[in-house]
């Protein structure tokens, strides 16, 4: 028996070659489009407007299937973290943050990250593997429709959306799973689809920077580099990747970005580590890079307080220290917010995303726990859902 095709691994025009192969018009396609992604369908028979026929060749040759939910947490502050398995023993997280005029999913496009940043607890647990295509859409398609039935709002392009923004900040470095990442990112943009504007879509990146150029040509969303220090000898020891693209090289990349860019500035992410990367000097030096450097670059900060995590040997900068640091950049005049922190309940914060990996024995307690499910059940996967006060 072949294996079914995954309908979430493919993008738009691969969904046409795929309905042309099995004798159907292009515009089934867009039909299957927007039953999966507009409507979150996952059983063909109730996609009413396509021929029984057709139902029936799909029910046998293909399926629509995220990854399954490991565990599904709500933070006291709203946030909602679900862990999910994309198998041998491999867990990713994506978490949907809820504010008052928007909603947005931070998901994740590597399995674990090679770049190994020393204050980040997904780089300390390794690289295991790229996400597919569908595990990275998938994660949007499980969280809106998930996020609609909780509170019981209609599927449809009717129903008023939940996911609103998307940020590619959870685990793994994108630029580094390239192909797959641009495929998913278009589907988010495709209006047969989800519809979401550049400006509304983010990419996250340490600086893979032959990537930063290519992304410009294939799909320019809004992006953000990590950036978390001033010079070439700090970053070194922060972001191993500085070594291969120096500072220099970074920015000039940034600024050649921002002519594809849908916004006209590049986020910069800097997390605040206590007696590391945190004083005045360090802060004009960074004013220094992007104002008076070799590529001045128009863009705002970010400044994220360190989330600490088991072994790290670091500590989060003092509020007192952010908010002198954050004064120095604005001074000079560069936009600066200081990162809340969301989820801190659920470990859903910032590089907190493998938290629950680096405890192996709880993830495999819960993965034991699905197989027991699996072989109860008879099912692929089962849901285990729990709620944290
Ligand atoms: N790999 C990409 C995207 C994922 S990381 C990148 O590095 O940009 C998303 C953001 O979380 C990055 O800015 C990263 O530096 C930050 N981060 C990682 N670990 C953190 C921690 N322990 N505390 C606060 N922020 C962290
Ligand atoms: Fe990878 Fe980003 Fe973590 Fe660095 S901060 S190890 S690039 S996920």
């Amino acid at each position: 028996m072949t294996a079914l095709t995954n309908l979430l691994d493919l993008d738009p025009a691969q969904l046409v070659s795929y309905c042309g192969e099995l004798g159907e018009k292009p515009f089934r396609a867009k039909q299957l489009q927007r039953w999966i992604h507009q409507f979150g369908a996952s059983d063909f028979n109730a996609m009413t407007d396509l021929a029984k026929s057709l139902r029936d060749k799909l029910a046998t040759r293909a399926m629509i299937a995220a990854p399954a939910t490991i565990s599904d947490h709500i933070s006291s502050d709203g946030t909602r973290k679900w862990l999910l398995d994309v198998g041998q023993g491999n867990a990713i997280e994506t978490v949907f943050i809820p504010e008052e005029n928007r909603g947005t999913l931070c998901i994740s496009t590597q399995a674990g990250c090679a770049v190994n940043c020393r204050f980040c607890s997904t780089g300390k647990q390794g690289f295991s593997r790229n996400l597919t295509v569908g595990e990275i859409i998938g994660q949007l398609w499980m969280a809106e429709f998930e996020l609609r039935k909780t509170k019981g709002i209609e599927p449809g392009p009717k129903g008023e959306r939940q996911i609103t923004n998307v940020v590619m900040m959870g685990m793994g470095e994108p630029l580094l799973n390239f192909e797959p990442t641009v495929m998913a990112l278009k589907m988010m943009l495709d209006d047969n689809a989800y519809g979401l504007s550049r400006r509304r879509v983010t990419l996250s990146t340490s600086g893979v920077v032959p990537m930063i150029d290519k992304l410009s040509q294939e799909c320019a969303v809004a992006l953000a580099v990590s950036l978390h220090a001033s010079n070439d000898q700090l970053r070194d020891g922060l972001v191993p990747l500085n070594k291969k693209y120096p500072l220099n090289e970074l920015m000039a990349a940034c600024k050649r970005y921002l002519d594809y860019a849908p916004r006209d500035f590049v986020t910069f992410e800097y997390c605040m580590l206590d007696g590391v990367n945190d004083t005045d000097v360090h802060a004009h030096e960074l004013v220094a890079l992007v104002q008076n450097g070799v590529s001045v670059v128009p863009c705002k900060f970010n400044l994220i307080p360190f989330n600490p995590f088991p072994a790290s040997g670091l500590t989060r900068s003092n509020n007192g220290r952010i908010k002198a640091f954050a004064q120095i950049l604005m001074d000079a005049g560069i936009v600066t917010t200081i990162r809340k922190t969301r989820g801190d309940d659920i470990d859903a914060a910032c590089g907190q995303l493998a938290g629950e990996v680096q405890d192996r024995t709880h993830v495999q307690e819960r993965m034991q726990k699905m197989a027991e499910y699996r072989e109860k059940f008879g099912r692929d996967f089962g849901r285990i859902v729990e709620i944290s006060a």
